[in-house]
């Protein structure tokens, strides 16, 4: 059986002044594809005018974690605690969850990931959890990446919940969230201190999942999920 293609989003940039722009990307997510049977590409930033191009051949689409999404594209202005944004992979991501979404080709939204998904499907985001949410849960830990840190209720019946269990613990590195879910998306997740932590498309035809954790730092439940998405992407 051949191995679905995943598209993998990165970004690019430079660190210093004195740095070319890099592409970048941690490793995990790849790993994480290629352990759940996929065979993973990765799609850094280039013109948002390709991507209905690239979703036409590919089989899923990975949006990964990273930088804060200028709060323009949800009609926003910044907030003094918006961390750094970085507009071409903005446009690059927006265009390719928006061409996915269109043909119905499953995504998995990582972190950022989530964000993008909600943001490009009309969605709102907490630009600053500690600022706009004060008294919430520390949702950047400390600890090593695979520390799982808080727990996550799942509605029963959603697709997440299916793959992981209804109160699954996860690692959290995230200083923003969803606010307002898009309408095309149901909320499915939520921390204990009620921070968006996951949505799900709740249409059958699209198999399309976001969760503010990183899956591809653990293992168990969170490889169960990479699983599912590659077996989405057979499809
Ligand atoms: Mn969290």
């Amino acid at each position: 059986m051949p191995r679905p293609l995943v598209a993998v989003t990165a970004t690019a940039r430079s660190e210093t002044d004195a740095d070319p722009v890099r592409v970048r990307l941690n490793a995990a997510y790849m790993d994480a594809v290629s352990r759940a049977g996929g065979l993973p590409i990765v799609a850094p930033p280039t013109d948002p005018g390709a991507a209905e191009e690239l979703i036409a051949t590919v089989d899923a689409l990975l949006l990964t974690g990273g930088e804060d999404i200028d709060p323009s594209w949800y009609g926003a202005v910044p907030s003094p605690h918006l961390g750094r944004v970085t507009a071409s992979r903005d446009a690059w991501e927006m265009a390719l969850t928006r061409a996915a979404a269109e043909r119905r080709i499953p995504i998995l939204a990582v972190c950022r990931g989530i964000q993008v998904l909600n943001v490009a499907l009309g969605g709102t985001l907490l630009q600053d959890i500690p600022s706009d949410r004060p008294g919430s849960l520390q949702h950047e830990q400390s600890g090593a990446r695979a520390d799982r840190t808080h727990r996550v209720h799942l509605a029963g019946g959603s697709r997440l919940a299916a793959i992981m269990g209804l109160e699954p613990t996860v690692n959290s590195m995230h200083h923003q969230a969803v606010d307002a879910g898009a309408t095309r998306l149901a909320v499915v997740g939520t921390a204990p201190d009620g921070i968006i932590e996951a949505v799900e498309s709740p249409d059958a035809r699209w198999w399309a999942v976001g969760v503010q954790w990183h899956p591809e730092e653990l293992d168990g439940a969170d490889a169960r999920l990479f699983a599912a998405f590659v077996d989405a992407a057979r499809g």
